[in-house]
């Protein structure tokens, strides 16, 4: 599904998502460049994708293989993230196509990650996703097994593991998510201490539009916006 949104619309928006951005780097005494905005352009059709890139928006985040395959060659500029789950199946379709995938939750697909950048002779960034609150229902590692995946993902040639991402759960307000995204940023310390082998903790992706200001204050370096810029969109 695809929804038009007015450039009005998408500025007021933006400027809202600023202000906010704006009081939680204060609150949290951080910096501006310390934090990646990412939008994440899930049903938003490309040319309001460039509109918004005109604007500004410098890191776009697509969660499916087919649209991001099919909005890819309209999009002018920006970085471009893969943040949705990935199957193994699909890896060579976008390992040349996007500078980070936000979303490894398996061994096996970082396997794969690793031997179809071999063949294109690059090593891939990703990030691994963590089930932070242990939910049934998502994907990721649990906290307890993460330091044993990198271990065993660093052993692979051409992957590079440049830090975490999350989703805790979405019906929770900020404040009820504050806990998953402080044991988030523990994780994340306790990782970069390790030192292990191709990685190196420089980003840890969490908060969306209801919680990006708490994340930001328990350590973000990037958030994961769609909702709060683009409107509420039908999801199919
Ligand atoms: C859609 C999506 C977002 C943005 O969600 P909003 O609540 O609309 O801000 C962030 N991350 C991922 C992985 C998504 O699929």
């Amino acid at each position: 599904m695809m929804e038009k949104l007015s450039a009005k619309e998408f500025d007021e928006n933006f400027k809202a998502v600023s202000k906010r951005l704006s009081a939680a780097l204060e609150k949290s005494g951080r910096k501006k460049e310390d934090i990646i905005l990412l939008a994440a352009t899930k049903t938003v059709d490309a040319e309001t994708i460039n509109y918004a890139i005109s604007k500004g928006i410098n890191f776009i985040g697509e969660n499916r293989v087919q649209e991001l395959l099919s909005k890819n060659e309209s999009i002018n500029g920006a970085h471009r993230h893969f943040i949705g789950h990935l199957q193994t199946n699909k890896v060579k379709d976008i390992i040349e196509k996007v500078e980070l995938i936000h979303s490894v939750d398996s061994i096996k697909l970082a396997k794969e990650i690793s031997k179809q950048a071999e063949k294109k002779n690059i090593c891939m960034k990703v990030l691994l996703e963590i089930n932070i609150a242990n939910e049934e229902s998502k994907w990721g590692f649990k906290p307890e097994e993460a330091v044993a995946a990198l271990e065993e993902i660093s052993k692979f040639g051409n992957i590079f593991v440049k830090g975490l991402m999350a989703i805790p759960p979405v019906a929770n307000s900020g404040e009820e998510n504050r806990k998953y995204f402080r044991q988030m940023n523990k994780l994340f310390v306790d990782i970069a201490t390790k030192k292990i082998d191709n990685s190196s903790m420089d980003i840890l992706s969490m908060g969306m539009s209801d919680d990006f200001d708490v994340a930001v204050e328990e350590g973000s370096t990037l958030i994961r916006l769609g909702t709060a810029l683009f409107g509420k969109r039908v999801y199919n």
